[in-house]
């Protein structure tokens, strides 16, 4: 622990504290003479504080209480409580009438790992958890917390939370206790490893068996994490684009309003008053934040990006005012947005077999039928026909990643082409401009346009009737 009640005094003692950081000297004096006694407990502890030290000083109960909240922890416990300490005590400088480490809370006594009281008022608490508590003491601290109006964090180490090789999570019994609900969906823990400083967050979670757990989850560096105004947790991956109304008459346009300072605002039918500095004007604005995108709103409300839509001719105009917002970020987010943004384009379903595989079939039974695309016809019927007729080569799964070689082995097959190289072949009918090419949504489809040409032009030739193009 990083503090202790000096017996000369009865000072309280924080070796994180700046004022006591270069007092070695002093303290160990008192170290020899009267000492100190945990705060918690008030059994005497002493103080490990080497001249070159290995672990950062603290101190220890001498001899060991077992049954003190203050148990003598494991270095790792003493490293997540200091970094925690430190990213709350940093980030919410501006904000935060207090932030403490192992601070007492003198309605309940207990001590929390990290202690928040907000200007305005709030306090929140930050519990790290390590070791695996019984559930009785644990669910009496929440119920102090709860008693005391103070809002309690409860962030687990990794090793109450593994992930198993099958990509299951195990929750020891302390972590399935703390899985509790939230605004982002089912439910949420928490979880942060002080060697690699990443945070965890699990949400969606759902029981396999007695310790094994389906989860969604993601991993943020500690300085990359946010927690909206009643304190939960959130990474830019839970950003959402939100779209709350259904417009009688759609005319918007979007706009980014960056570098925004959201205010609480007094006005009862407004949430926020918007301030905008630009080219040296402050412009003003109260907006009403969707219920849905309240959760998106970092405690530390500034340096935000607001997107928001002009709506013009919707008939609840004059209640929202001129702008309607649709998503809320932290600024500094930015880059990772636009990356995200990217991430999806790159994983639409285009880019899996279903689209090839219908295209395909579609163009392998048109010489013996009028109706171009027979959507009716189940995808798996489609990929079996594909199969049996030997234009694919395995039966692909709707997920199945397409690769370049097997998709112009099957083109191929529908033009009844015989040619050993693919690729050779794919390069002299202008499929491919190059043999390493890159398998993305528009090639598949740039492809596929090419190789319908060819067949309709066929199909006309075989005066059976007249198809057109699709695309
Ligand atoms: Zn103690």
């Amino acid at each position: 622990m990083f503090k202790a009640k000096a017996q000369n005094d009865n000072t309280i003692v924080n070796l994180k504290s700046k004022y006591w950081k270069d007092k070695r000297e002093s303290l160990k004096q008192i170290n020899r003479s009267q000492g100190f006694v945990c705060q918690s407990c008030l059994k005497k502890v002493v103080l490990a504080w080497a001249a070159n030290p290995k672990t950062a000083p603290h101190f220890r109960h001498n001899p060991k209480n077992i049954d003190c909240d203050q148990n003598d922890e494991s270095t790792e416990h003493a490293k997540g409580k200091e970094l925690l300490y430190e990213y709350f005590a940093e980030k919410y400088k501006d904000i935060a009438e207090e932030v403490d480490i192992e601070h007492q809370i003198p309605q309940t006594g207990q001590i929390a790992d990290v202690y928040i009281k907000f200007k305005n008022g709030q306090e929140w608490a930050i519990e790290y958890q390590r070791s695996n508590m019984s559930l009785d003491t644990l669910i009496r601290r929440r119920e102090l917390y709860r008693k005391a109006n103070i809002r309690d964090i409860w962030i687990v180490g990794e090793n109450l939370a593994r992930i198993q090789k099958d990509d299951s999570v195990s929750f020891k019994r302390i972590s399935q206790e703390l899985i509790s609900n939230t605004s982002f969906g089912r439910n949420c823990i928490l979880s942060f490893n002080p060697t690699t400083m990443k945070v965890g967050i699990y949400r969606s979670i759902s029981k396999i068996n007695s310790r094994k757990y389906r989860a969604y989850m993601h991993f943020y560096d500690l300085e990359n994490i946010e927690f909206n105004l009643i304190g939960e947790p959130f990474g830019y991956r839970d950003v959402i684009d939100f779209k709350g109304i259904n417009y009688d008459f759609v005319h918007s346009s979007r706009l980014t309003m960056p570098d925004i300072t959201l205010q609480k605002s007094d006005i009862p039918a407004y949430k926020f008053l918007a301030v905008q500095e630009y080219t040296g004007q402050i412009d003003e604005t109260y907006i009403n934040i969707p219920n849905a995108l309240m959760k998106f709103i970092p405690k530390r409300c500034s340096e935000i990006d607001l997107e928001v839509e002009i709506v013009y001719s919707h008939k609840d105009i004059h209640k929202v005012g001129q702008f309607f917002p649709v998503k809320v970020s932290a600024s500094r987010w930015r880059s990772k947005l636009n990356e995200k943004k990217m991430d999806r384009f790159k994983e639409t379903d285009f880019t899996r077999w279903w689209y090839p595989i219908s295209q395909l079939y579609s163009m392998a039974t048109l010489e013996s039928r009028f109706a171009w695309l027979e959507s009716a016809v189940p995808f798996a019927r489609q990929r079996r026909t594909l199969y049996d007729k030997k234009i694919i080569d395995h039966l692909y799964k709707p997920t199945d990643k397409v690769e370049l070689i097997p998709l112009l082995s099957a083109v191929m097959c529908i033009l009844k082409v015989q040619s050993k190289d693919v690729l050779v072949e794919a390069l002299d009918r202008d499929f491919i401009r190059k043999t390493d090419e890159e398998i993305s949504n528009v090639f598949i489809i740039e492809l596929m346009k090419k190789v319908e040409v060819i067949c309709v032009e066929r199909f006309n030739a075989l005066g059976k009737g007249r198809i057109d193009l699709v695309f």
